[in-house]
């Protein structure tokens, strides 16, 4: 062989190929035959319950001429034609060199590829480990050319994949190659190692190809300096923030490993990236001595991991293999884009950022830039009001995170009977029928097949999702109950379901894993699921460390308890400026403007980690932590506010910060809490007031009141109930005329609601008795919190009651109870119910100007069934909603009188909203006086007002 010449053919084969002894019997006698098998479910792989498509396998059958065999099936035609010649020698008797027949190709194969890689041409080949090869030749003295075995495995993916062939444990050790690129060189002519962990090649490259590979790199040297990350293994001590410098003409190996004391850089081992696929960032650590020998003496160094004194659990985590000793995280190495060093810097708040990107509400905290502020909401809305990355892909990044396989989702579509009109309820469907029929797919870099989504088909779907390792043991397994209208819907909400139980397990990392899997809806493998994620604990510090911290910052009156009721507590939030009456309610979109503080308490220092000046998101789902919704709920638009709170894990705070130094040292040395000051800038309001306003004048909320007032003003009632009161919309309006009125009540269930209601009717009752306004004669007002299904005897007999567009947020047959409970316990003298007409959304969707700014998904499909507010369980037609008054009047005694508002009865489909007024048709007397039992008052009074207190 010539001097540095490639060599053309590398190591003589010293074994055969079953089929080259097939050949070297039969010649052309030996007639393969190689056919598609059709995707077979028995994949090897026990228990994986998905039919695995594609015409994926092969099976070959061999004609000899005296016998034929046919084969197994394979992935691969020639591993079908290997089979079948095998299985020929072994009915021939003749053993093909037994030990060795599975692994030759690969071997083969792998000492091919390596002859490639020391070939002159590759010298100057772009490959991100030609790079090494030019930078080892800058190496000085005994230095000169030598490259870590490590770099091999982690920078050629051919090699990588060949020697997971040759030994599978690869895809869970990358390190596990180098044994096998030692062994493979030591049997060529292309490379020496003497027994170590380094590489050159065996004959000097000539001067004229270093010539040109090394020319066409550099002008002249220059010093880099990059940002890095230090990862100390005992988790004792902090990560730093370090510096490497690395000579432009120089092997930046040689830079990491002074960073980390080592004096030989060959003992330097390379992780395969971490965080995005695209950026080079790797971890780099030097094994201990005991590693290093078990590697090369083929133990299964994996069998010993966490015990080791000197693992590191921080990097390991980060890397998915086992890392030892300390590590450093950069950014930095050759590509296939450029001859030059790649390089970035590493700040230590990326790191942290890498760090919450392994939870589902970290991943979504960084797809909103609001680690402080955002959390993964509970609930899936709408695309629209849904903001930051969708649960979908939140999913996908989390296994990807994890090393965890692609989430396999599968789509059950079941046909919707064709109901007619009319006697068909339109609530959302829950149930799916049995002849579902299954979609499956692979989530991949494709996108779910949107192309057969049969557009007003009238299907619904369901989502199941499977989570499975990356050796396909299944872990956690999600059975919907809902199915949705839409594709996408019954997608995005069965993803979500998932994030959220892995979420609630990240933040409370020691809870028992039967109290994650309790609901009935999802499984979970206890075993698997611990197995993979048993370093979690030790590395996520999510809960506060330090107690007593908390308690003080609890016990002091920064703090606000989000649903303080009465009176004047109510603006202890610090909230400043007029009120505009623009608020945010459930479903509504706020954009605030925010800047967070990390505050040491009794010190004048307060540093910014955290700002926004534009963040939308939904109110009503948890989109955001708590307190700040229970804050913005309080506003109205223009105004300002300012709260406190204690800190939230400390991770959190430091992938936040953009001074992370500072910010750690702040953390270590006070006692701190976080101060946050927000503008609300803007509400949009959902969908169903959008159209309410800006399709009717006066909006249909307003004609409500004025339905209400016109049959208060007929019944001169002078007590009044509302059921569901909400944020108390129609009680304070009705504040604004003269009436009989003197005493008014609201029920609610929704806190956040009552609050709101709460702080409305405070200010208008107290100036309006200041300056004896109209509602003068009113002489109490209370809110209590409670389910109107409930009765309370303190609310019995009241002169009028309204239920204005509640009965829909209701399930159908709660909606049946309330009706049964307020007629025949409340027994008001007249009760007016309200509640959507189904039939009229046809008219809405098609005249409402705001359709056009919405998801177009959302407005193309199933537009008949669409109801006004993602918040409805169901909205009625004029028939249904007959039917069930009527019979409802009829059980109790009542009469009832149908209307409505918006539009008009004459003109089809009806009124907007349905109103029916029932009227009692016997007076109280004790055949309905409440019996005994019933006699416990349901309700908590939540806010009260009393004129003759005043
Ligand atoms: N009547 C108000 C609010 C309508 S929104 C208005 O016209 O503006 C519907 C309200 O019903 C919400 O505030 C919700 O909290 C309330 N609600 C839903 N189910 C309830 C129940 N079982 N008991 C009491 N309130 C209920
Ligand atoms: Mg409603």
């Amino acid at each position: 062989m010539e001097m540095g010449g490639a060599p053309p053919v590398v190591a003589k084969k010293t074994t055969h190929t079953p089929k080259a002894i097939i050949h070297q019997k039969f010649g052309d006698k030996a007639c393969y035959k190689v056919e598609e098998v059709q995707g077979d479910t028995q994949n090897g792989c026990p228990g994986l319950a998905i039919p695995q498509k594609g015409p994926c396998l092969f099976r070959c059958s061999l004609q000899l001429p005296e016998f034929s065999v046919v084969s197994e099936c394979f992935k691969r035609k020639k591993d079908a034609e290997q089979s079948a010649a095998e299985k020929a020698l072994r009915k021939l008797g003749v053993d093909p060199a037994a030990s060795n027949s599975i692994v030759r190709e690969p071997w083969d194969e792998l000492i091919s590829r390596l002859s490639y890689l020391f070939a002159d041409e590759f010298l100057s080949s772009l490959h991100p480990l030609s790079g090494h090869f030019r930078a080892a030749l800058q190496r000085d003295g005994d230095l000169y050319g030598l490259i870590p075995v490590s770099v091999f495995a982690v920078c050629d993916t051919k090699l990588g994949n060949i020697c997971k062939s040759i030994n599978p444990g690869v895809e869970s050790n990358p390190f596990l190659v180098i044994p096998l690129v030692l062994k493979a060189a030591a049997s060529g002519s292309f490379a020496t190692s003497e027994g170590q962990l380094w590489m050159r090649r065996q004959n000097p490259y000539p001067p004229e190809i270093i010539q040109s590979s090394i020319s066409s790199q550099l002008s002249s040297p220059e010093s880099i300096w990059i940002e890095a990350v230090y990862i100390p293994y005992s988790l004792e001590k902090n990560v730093e923030s370090l510096t490497l410098n690395v000579s432009s003409t120089g092997y930046y190996l040689d830079a990491i490993a002074r960073k980390l004391s080592l004096a030989d850089t060959s003992k330097i081992l390379v992780s395969r990236t971490v965080g995005k696929a695209s950026s080079e960032m790797r971890l780099y650590f030097s094994a201990p001595e005991w590693y290093l020998v078990d590697l090369l003496s083929d133990l299964n160094v994996e069998e010993v991991t966490s015990e080791e004194g000197s693992f590191n659990a921080r990097a390991s985590y980060f890397s998915g293999h086992a890392i030892y000793g300390n590590a450093i995280l950069a950014s930095i190495g050759y590509t296939w884009r450029s001859m030059d060093l790649f390089h970035e810097d590493v700040s230590l708040q990326s790191y942290y950022r890498l760090l919450i990107s392994k939870i589902p509400s970290g991943v979504y905290k960084l797809s909103r830039e609001a680690i402080l502020t955002a959390e993964l909401p509970m609930a899936f809305t709408t695309r629209t009001n849904w903001k930051g990355s969708f649960p979908r892909d939140l999913l996908c990044s989390f296994c990807r995170q994890h090393r965890l396989s692609e989430p396999v989702f599968s789509m059950l579509s079941t046909p919707l009977k064709q109901s007619s009109e009319v006697s068909g309820s339109c609530k959302r469907l829950k149930v799916a029928e049995s002849s579902a029929e299954e979609t499956e797919y692979r989530n991949g870099a494709g996108v779910v097949p949107h192309g057969n989504e049969s557009v007003g088909s009238g299907d619904t779907f369901m989502c199941e999702i499977k989570i499975y390792s990356k050796l396909q043991d299944l872990i956690i397994e999600y059975s919907p109950k809902d199915s949705y209208r839409k594709h996408s819907d019954a997608l995005q909400n069965s993803s979500l379901r998932v994030l959220l139980c892995l979420n609630t397990y990240f933040k409370e990392l020691d809870m028992p894993l039967e109290k994650l899997a309790s609901a009935a809806d999802i499984h979970i493998y206890p075993e698997k699921f611990a197995k993979t994620f048993a370093s979690c604990p030790s590395i996520h510090n999510l809960r506060q460390r330090n107690e007593t911290q908390r308690e003080r910052l609890l016990d002091s009156n920064s703090i606000n308890q989000p649903y303080i009721m009465p009176g004047h507590e109510l603006y202890s939030f610090n909230i400043k400026g007029p009120d505009s009456g623009a608020s945010p309610s459930n479903g509504s979109l706020a954009c605030i403007n925010y800047v967070a503080f990390l505050v040491a308490e009794g010190e004048h220092m307060k540093e910014r980690v955290e700002s926004n000046d534009e963040f939308e998101f939904e109110i009503g789902v948890g989109a955001v932590i708590p307190h700040l919704e229970a804050v913005v709920t309080q506003m109205s638009v223009g105004q300002s506010a300012c709260f406190n709170m204690d800190l939230p894990p400390q991770e959190l705070i430091l992938a936040a910060t953009g001074d992370p130094v500072k910010t750690i040292s702040l953390l270590s040395s006070k006692v701190c809490f976080l101060e946050y000051s927000i503008v609300l800038l803007r509400v949009t309001e959902p969908l169903e007031d959008r159209m309410e306003q800006a399709l009717f004048s006066p909006p249909l909320s307003k004609q409500r009141v004025g339905f209400a007032l016109q049959h208060i003003k007929e019944s001169s009632a002078a007590t009044l109930i509302d059921f569901g009161c909400g944020s108390g919309s129609l009680l304070d309006s009705l504040l604004d005329f003269p009436t009989s009125l003197e005493k008014i009540v609201g029920v609610d269930i929704s806190k956040k609601s009552l609050s709101r209601a709460a702080k409305l009717l405070h200010s208008k009752l107290s100036r309006n008795s200041d300056a004896g306004e109209p509602s003068g004669g009113i002489k109490s007002a209370v809110l209590y919190e409670g389910s109107i299904t409930f009765f309370d005897p303190r609310l019995y007999g009241f002169d009028i009651g309204t239920c204005l567009e509640v009965i829909e947020h209701m399930e159908e047959d709660q909606a049946c109870l309330f009706g049964d409970v307020v007629l025949s316990y409340f027994c008001p003298k007249v009760l007016i119910v309200s509640t959507p007409n189904y039939e009229y959304n046809a008219i809405l969707q098609r005249s409402n100007p705001s359709n056009q700014e919405e998801d177009p998904d959302e407005t193309s499909q199933s537009q008949a069934c669409r109801f006004r507010n993602h918040d409805h369980k169901f909205e009625w037609t004029r028939k249904q909603f007959n039917h069930w008054a009527s019979n409802l009047a009829r059980k109790h005694n009542y009469s009832v009188e149908f209307s409505g508002v918006g539009g008009s009865a004459d003109v089809e489909p009806g009124f907007a909203s349905h109103m029916a007024v029932f009227r009692r048709s016997v007076p109280l007397g004790t055949d309905n006086h409440p019996n005994p039992v019933d006699l416990i008052r349901q309700y908590e009074v939540v806010w009260e007002w009393d004129r003759s207190n005043r």
